[in-house]
């Protein structure tokens, strides 16, 4: 019988994971079937329950059900236990092993696509939801110099930075950025989703910095503003392709090549 995968969330019709798994299974030659599964909002578990019983062998996780998945997940690894959050399921007879393939999807977008070295640099993450809890670890792991976490409610930045408690972290509001710059700033916040203004002061755009906007496949007003103060600009379809390989990785033994797909989706 084909092994079957899924991403699950809600909402998830717009999702492309399905699509970005399927060409991989093509260029692989696994025989697999990767479906989406919209979840009641109060109905995660009871969802994977019936998805296993139906043949499923792994799923991606998404909005809002991060964190519900970790819960459910009867192993971690290091870096799910760390983001308390879970993207990829992985079913075996023993139980379900948890992992997060977020942070490790942006650095292999960073280091390998965008020839950007975190080692040693300046980093401004905006946002501390559930995409930041992913990324900061691997960031750190990463040799960052320093990581600043800025968030419109402060509180949470502060509470990321003292549950990670990685040295070079920092946290704050987006008013102490004020005459702060950065190499590379990451806009993990949702602004970019719903066509919302990000307040942030020009200042964190250093001449030559990387500008990430982790929104893909539309040029967002962080993306403008950084182009405007001089700095390189990407979009997340890297990150999203990355992190989609890295499961199918862990579901499959086989990393698919990405450039082609990554290519693909950009001109679609
Ligand atoms: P989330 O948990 O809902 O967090 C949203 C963040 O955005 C919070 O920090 C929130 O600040 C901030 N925010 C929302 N509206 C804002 C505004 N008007 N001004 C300033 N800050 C605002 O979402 P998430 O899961 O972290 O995802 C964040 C974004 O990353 C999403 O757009 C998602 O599509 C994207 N993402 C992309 C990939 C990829 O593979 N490319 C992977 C994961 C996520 P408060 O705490 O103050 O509310």
């Amino acid at each position: 019988m084909t092994d079957r995968y899924a991403v699950i969330g809600n909402p998830v019709a717009h999702s492309k994971s399905p699509w970005i798994h399927g060409e991989f299974a093509r260029a692989t030659r696994q025989d697999i079937e990767y479906v989406r599964i919209e979840a009641p909002l109060d109905g995660f578990e009871r969802t994977v329950e019936e998805f296993r019983r139906a043949n499923g062998k792994g799923a991606n996780v998404t909005l809002p059900f991060k964190e519900a998945a970790s819960r459910y997940s009867t192993e971690l690894s290091a870096g799910a236990r760390l983001a308390g959050a879970v993207n990829t399921l992985a079913f075996g007879p023993s139980g379900v092993r948890g992992e997060n393939t977020d942070g490790s999807g942006l650095l292999r977008d960073l280091a390998v696509n965008l020839g950007f070295a975190v080692r040693g640099q300046t980093v401004l993450v905006l946002g501390a939801g559930g995409a930041v809890r992913g990324i900061v670890g691997p960031l750190a792991e990463s040799g960052a110099g320093k990581i600043v976490l800025a968030n419109r409610t402060v509180s949470k930045a502060h509470e990321l930075v003292q549950r990670m408690a990685f040295p070079v972290l920092e946290a704050c509001g987006y008013e102490a950025l004020d005459g702060r710059s950065f190499d590379l700033i990451l806009n993990a916040t949702s602004t970019g989703l719903h066509g919302e203004a990000l307040v942030v002061p020009p200042s964190i755009f250093r001449k030559g910095a990387l500008a990430y906007e982790l929104v893909y496949g539309r040029v967002t007003a962080f993306l403008e503003m950084a182009q405007a103060h001089g700095a390189a600009t990407a979009d997340g379809i890297g990150m999203l392709v990355e992190q989609a390989a890295d499961s199918f990785r862990l579901w499959r033994g086989v990393r698919p090549e990405t450039a082609s797909v990554i290519a693909a989706l950009r001109k679609a």
